[in-house]
């Protein structure tokens, strides 16, 4: 059975809601850069694809048209880097939660794959909540719980969280190779900001930009890559997900 909405005629849609799929979950991605060898819709690709599996392995979800658009301004003094305004982004999560409102969904379920959505989200759901009584409205928005869960599953492959990284180091490099491998320029692989990376340093990007922290635009060390570790990510992050959806529905 067909499950991303935009793939499907608004009759299988009714269909498909009527028979319990009335949990539709929503990637919240980005176009911007990701280093000098990831290409520059990663966080779309990574977040569509996620969700691709999530909403297959619970059986009971459709999937929403990506976002692919995020809040991105740390990245403009890069090239190819196409960012919405806070107060765009979240009027673009106020029409999409307003959409589907009117078409029997009991829940929405944004899951961001870009660090700067995260907060912006945040805000968005519980500003939309009380407007949606007999929707349950929930995004999965903790930033730095995140950053160590991906780096985590880089450390039990031998690989540091310094390499690992926030934003197209080991980790994100490994998915994208899992992913698109002929997307991933390997002769560009290149070591960028290895310091560890907290609130102090998403600070410091989200007000300087992140050339400020890093020349080439990486938070990370994309060397150790591979696409067998990506593949390995990704399933883990899939398993996240479901049991994050999980919660959200229970409670
Ligand atoms: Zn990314």
């Amino acid at each position: 059975m067909m499950l991303q909405t935009e793939n499907m005629t608004w009759e299988e849609i009714d269909l498909a809601i009527k028979n319990g799929f009335d949990t539709i979950i929503i990637a919240v991605g980005s176009i911007e850069q990701h280093g000098k060898h990831l290409p520059t819709k990663t966080d779309s690709l990574i977040g569509e694809e996620v969700v691709r599996e999530v909403v297959k392995k619970l059986g009971n979800a459709l999937q929403g048209p990506t976002i692919r658009l995020g809040c991105s301004k740390h990245h403009l003094g890069f090239p190819g880097t196409i960012t919405l305004e806070t107060e765009t982004f979240k009027a673009v999560i106020r029409d999409y939660v307003m959409s589907l409102s009117k078409h029997n969904f009991k829940n929405v379920v944004f899951l961001p794959s870009h660090g700067g959505n995260f907060q912006p989200l945040k805000e968005s759901i519980t500003e939309l909540q009380p407007q949606y009584p007999n929707l349950k409205l929930r995004a999965y928005t903790d930033l730095y719980g995140f950053i160590e869960l991906l780096n985590g599953f880089s450390i039990e492959e031998e690989v540091s969280a310094e390499e690992a990284g926030a934003h197209s180091g080991e980790n994100e490099t490994s998915i994208v190779l899992a992913l698109a491998e002929e997307l991933v320029k390997k002769e560009k692989f290149d070591c960028g900001f290895v310091g560890t990376f907290g609130p102090k340093e998403g600070e410091i990007v989200m007000t300087q930009g992140i050339k400020a922290l890093s020349p080439n635009g990486v938070l990370g060390d994309p060397r150790k890559a591979s696409v067998e570790k990506g593949t390995i990510y990704f399933n883990k992050m899939v398993d996240f997900f479901i049991k994050k959806v999980q919660e959200f529905l229970a409670d």
